[in-house]
């Protein structure tokens, strides 16, 4: 399959049509964002860390009985997707306590949320991706009781099959962000899963090995998500 017509180009993916209606393939550049898009830098080899640090999750997950969009590598930076009808709803759980519940619930960092905790967050950059929670999703049609149910058995499933998974590189599974979409009315887990969009840090020393790296200018970003990808088993070549 060949990249068609670009659909959207987000903040660190580009989304193109392929010949069939049904697959997109999505380009992993090397934007990083952060601040909902108002600060962004290249950081060099993170589009091609991102596509094969997510292929591979993405395979474990599938593996585990969770289905994903994703069908293929297509290149070292492309992956070939089911097209998904996204859910403007993006799911976050928690293990232990860092960014966005600190700043709001005062909490120290790293106390552990037990047992994990489940958010839902509108996906508008615009509004800073405000707080929502099941009964404003529906009532604004963004999903129904039904698919929001499944979205957090879901992410809760995912939660436990890479808690363990990150466990065994001797790392914790912070927190994550899923997106989910509707693919012939089946819930499918779409987007992306990378040191982007969780926060892993080593279990002895805590240190963060996600984009809170970027976010919080400690340097060393991609080096943090290859040492993440290295301890897991993640090909990157
Ligand atoms: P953002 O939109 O936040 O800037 P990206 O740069 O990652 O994020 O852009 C990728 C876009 O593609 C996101 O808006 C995401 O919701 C969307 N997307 C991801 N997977 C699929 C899919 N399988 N089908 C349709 N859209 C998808
Ligand atoms: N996250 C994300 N995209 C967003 C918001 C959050 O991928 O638009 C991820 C973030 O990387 C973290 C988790 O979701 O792993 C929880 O984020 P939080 O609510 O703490 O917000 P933050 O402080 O990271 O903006």
């Amino acid at each position: 399959m060949q990249r068609q017509q670009l659909l959207y180009k987000g903040k660190a993916k580009s989304v193109y049509e392929t010949e069939d209606h049904d697959f997109l393939i999505l380009h992993f550049r090397d934007d990083t964002s952060a601040l909902d898009g108002k600060r962004i830098e290249q950081l060099a080899r993170k589009g091609v860390v991102n596509n094969r640090f997510n292929a591979f999750i993405m395979q474990k997950l599938s593996e585990a009985g969770v289905e994903t969009h994703f069908e293929k590598q297509l290149s070292a930076d492309e992956v070939l997707v089911k097209r998904l009808d996204m859910i403007p709803v993006e799911c976050v759980v928690r293990n232990f306590a860092a960014g966005s519940i600190v700043r709001r619930l005062g909490l120290e960092e790293g106390t552990a949320l037990t047992p994990p905790t489940f958010e839902l967050f509108y996906k508008d950059d615009a509004l800073g991706d405000p707080m929502v929670n099941e009964s404003i999703s529906v009532a604004l049609d963004w999903a129904t009781d039904a698919q929001l149910e499944e979205m957090k058995v879901l992410s809760h499933k995912v939660n436990e099959i890479l808690t363990a998974l990150f466990d065994a590189g001797d790392l914790m599974l912070v927190d994550f962000k899923l997106e989910f979409g509707v693919f012939h009315d089946r819930i499918v887990l779409g987007d992306e899963f990378s040191p982007d969009g969780c926060r892993i840090w080593d279990k002895t020393t805590k240190k963060k090995l996600d984009k809170d790296r970027f976010r919080q200018s400690l340097g060393d970003v991609i080096e943090g998500y290859e040492e993440v990808a290295k301890r897991i088993g993640v090909p990157l070549d």
